[in-house]
């Protein structure tokens, strides 16, 4: 007997290959009906024998394409129409408004697209754009939904026959891939110097290349924005890079064609291989190989280099002929990634020799994700192109719409829909007017991509921050302010998908405490939408605010008199040999006098502090820099710790100055610097395991969430999962987004969803 249905499919299922793979679905158990995008979701209508449409309903979750990700299928038995046959139709706009949308990240170029523009007969050999529906741009080029070309920035290229008919085959792997182009159709690559002079050749490709190779820096438009581009073996050229980038040592990612290249300079392990060869392409952190045969100016004082593999088909063509290219985003220190080419020479003429640009637009831009790995899990660092907007799903399904604004450095923002949260690309430092643009751009783009009506905004309590500014600033909408460390566990908790009370371990740069203080080394007892602080590292005065954020040393003088007062001047440590007297005096002064000295409880400042203490850095050129060569240093895992102390009262306090002796005393004993850091960091996993293991008493939470900036730091990650297991928590951490400041927002949001549920 003949039955008909209708399926509904929610996920990201547009711009995925997705109707064409439902088309030859259909036509494989001998179906009828038809199939179109409608708003969010896939609709089908099908015809046939009852077993065969049971087998075809299978098959759908089963045989999906690659990258696309099913979250809900709904089945309805509808009348027969008596279809003649199966046919793709054309996208309706409409459908619910309510109903999230997915849209799809930017895919790295699929093998078989590869293996044609790589062969001389193909059509497209050598074409720098191409694509199919299992690949190529999607999120950085689509300007409205539904996912169709005139939507796109494809809609100024008009597909040639060929192309065309591509295009219309439901048996061709082109089929209604919106991006699909050759030679003949499709955009064009043009080189330039830095006066916007056409370098008039045929070979814009090769010509790069070789300038490449004399060391010039060249500026390459892709898919999220313009990389920096340089000969990764080139010393001198990385030199200039540096000064001209006015970035001192903060690392470059670069990229090399295949493995075989990479493990050149790095290694690489097969959890590895599978994650930086994954559809994303994010830039991995590899251990260099020593002695290092890259400049070592690319990531200087750290065993480990960010590398990528290819993911624009561009990229392949300019590696072929060398070991690895440094690919950092092209932007000016402090302002986004640079997407246009007139903004390109104008922000990026400084820095750059020669410009390889095209003529497709890029709508928004999405800077290279960021990851590295714990064992065979990924941590990330930074969560962008390749992973955004894919949503992270939540546990609950929520009535209302919510936007959340993030924090201010490594912004990024998000909104709840349902049971989505969909993060938003990499924004940056969100500081000064032209990430503050960045910001409200794409709080607009995904509003209107994700059709998303908040009811809510939820940002960060600190009133000074421009997210935070924005928020207060909106009309029709209820405000929720959220505390930064609340936020970082809430979002460990969410990813996680637990929603019961935790003990959350903050360990963080800075967060803006409930009582005006800097907070960061924290733990909270946390549920969705509430918390208690319960324990915090003893306050410390911060001297100069962020002067001493910038300069570790004001920290290492800070907790040094705050352990042992003005006599910490005769001690005999190396530190205060090399400093000015005076300089000292003068952040004394500023501690005693209390002089724009906020108090402090964070760890990265302690870790700085300590840092500084050893002598491995007075001063920092990026966030974190002294922790992350504290952790360097140490290499290992120890046993051996200082003494610590704890101050239990209603909320407890880990006092740093026996720790600060320890140090002192292992330093007049000519121990080992790497030692001391190793101890440094087994000292601060004791102190807060065992202080957990005590709010455990009280509370009776068993479950531990670790989240914070300075989670980064894999020695703390492993070596506190590993000592409150030991203690019998159940311990949860990122796997999904960053621990860091990047994944704020999905915290904020989650706490704003949860507080609405509960007003009403
Ligand atoms: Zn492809
Ligand atoms: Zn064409
Ligand atoms: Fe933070």
């Amino acid at each position: 007997m003949i039955r008909a249905k209708t399926f509904k499919i929610e996920g990201i299922v547009q711009s995925v290959g997705f109707r064409p793979f439902i088309y030859r679905l259909a036509k494989e158990h001998n179906l009828k009906g038809e199939v179109l995008n409608e708003g969010a979701y896939v609709h089908i209508i099908i015809e046939g024998e009852e077993e065969n449409i049971k087998n075809f309903s299978d098959d759908i979750s089963f045989k999906a394409p690659p990258i696309s990700r099913i979250t809900k299928i709904s089945e309805v038995n509808v009348e027969v129409k008596n279809f003649k046959e199966f046919a793709i139709l054309k996208s309706s706009a409409q459908g619910n408004s309510k109903t999230s949308v997915s849209i799809s990240p930017d895919i790295a170029i699929c093998e078989d697209c590869l293996a044609e523009m790589m062969n001389k007969k193909d059509r497209r050999f050598e074409f720098p754009f191409i694509n199919c529906t299992n690949c190529g741009p999607r999120y950085t080029i689509i300007e409205n939904i539904p996912y169709d070309r005139p939507y796109t920035s494809m809609k100024h290229f008009k597909m040639c026959e060929k192309c065309l008919e591509e295009y219309k085959n439901p048996e061709n792997r082109r089929f209604h891939a919106e991006p699909n182009s050759c030679h003949v159709c499709g955009p064009k690559l043009t080189l330039l110097d830095k006066n916007k002079n056409i370098i008039e050749t045929n070979e814009p490709i090769e010509k790069t290349v070789q300038l490449l190779k004399q060391g010039y820096i060249t500026a390459v438009k892709g898919i999220g924005g313009f990389h920096l581009a340089a000969d990764a073996e080139n010393e001198e050229t990385a030199a200039l890079l540096r000064e001209r980038k006015k970035r001192k040592d903060k690392p470059f990612a670069v990229m090399s064609y295949d493995i075989k290249k990479i493990e050149k300079y790095a290694y690489i392990n097969d959890s590895e291989e599978k994650i930086i060869n994954s559809f994303q392409r994010p830039a991995l952190l590899l251990e260099k190989k020593i002695p290092n045969i890259l400049s070592e100016l690319i990531s200087p004082k750290n065993k480990y280099i960010g590398v990528m593999l290819p993911y624009a088909p561009l990229h392949y063509l300019l590696l072929k002929d060398f070991t690895a290219l440094i690919m950092t985003s092209g932007n000016k220190s402090g302002a986004p990634i640079v997407t246009d080419n007139e903004k390109a020479f104008k922000e990026l003429g400084n820095i750059a020799d020669y410009f390889l640009i095209h003529n497709r637009d890029i709508y928004i831009g999405c800077d290279d994700s960021v990851v590295k790995t714990a064992g065979s899990k990924t941590v990330f660092i930074r969560r962008s192109r390749g992973y955004v907007p894919s949503p992270v799903f939540l546990k609950k399904e929520y009535k209302n719409d919510i936007l959340a604004c993030g924090g201010e450095l490594k912004n990024t923002i998000c909104f709840i829909k349902e049971n989505n949260a969909f993060l938003s690309q990499h924004i940056g430092d969100v500081e000064n007017l032209a990430s503050f643009d960045f910001f409200e751009k794409t709080v607009n783009h995904l509003k209107h991509m994700l059709s998303a009506e908040p009811k809510a905004v939820a940002f960060d309590m600190h009133p000074e921050y421009l997210s935070s500014k924005y928020a207060m600033k909106l009309e029709n909408i209820e405000k929720i302010p959220v505390q930064h460390h609340h936020a970082h566990i809430v979002s460990c908790m969410a990813e996680n998908m637990i929603d019961e009370p935790v003990i959350g371990v903050s360990l963080d740069g800075a967060g803006y405490g409930t009582d005006g203080a800097v907070w960061g080394g924290e733990i909270i007892t946390a549920y969705p939408h509430k918390f208690e602080r319960a324990a915090h590292l003893s306050y410390l005065p911060m001297p100069g605010g962020a002067a001493a954020v910038k300069e570790p040393w004001r920290m290492a003088v800070s907790s040094l008199y705050k352990t042992f007062g003005e006599e910490f001047l005769n001690l005999d440590i190396p530190f205060l040999k090399n400093k000015n007297k005076k300089d000292i005096e003068l952040i004394l002064e500023m501690i005693s006098k209390n002089i724009n000295s906020p108090n402090t409880s964070s760890m990265g400042r302690f870790f700085d502090a300590a840092a500084a203490i050893i002598g491995i850095r007075d001063k920092i050129s990026f966030e974190g820099q002294a922790a992350m060569e504290l952790e360097m240093l140490a290499e290992y895992e120890t046993e051996d710790t200082y003494e610590y102390e704890r101050i239990d009262r209603e909320i407890c306090e880990i006092s740093i100055e026996p720790i600060i002796k320890g140090i002192i005393s292992d330093l007049k004993k000519h121990a080992d610097i790497s030692h001391i850091s190793a101890k440094f960091h087994s000292t601060v996993i004791k102190a807060f395991s065992e202080t957990a293991e005590k709010i455990r008493e009280k509370s009776g939470i068993n479950i531990a969430a670790l989240s914070g900036g300075v989670f980064q730091n894999s020695l703390l990650l492993s070596g506190f999962s590993k000592a409150l297991k030991s203690k019998d928590f159940k311990v949860i951490t990122h796997n999904l987004t960053p621990s860091n400041d990047g994944g704020l927002s999905l915290g904020q949001a989650v706490i704003a969803a949860e507080i609405l549920k509960n007003k009403n």
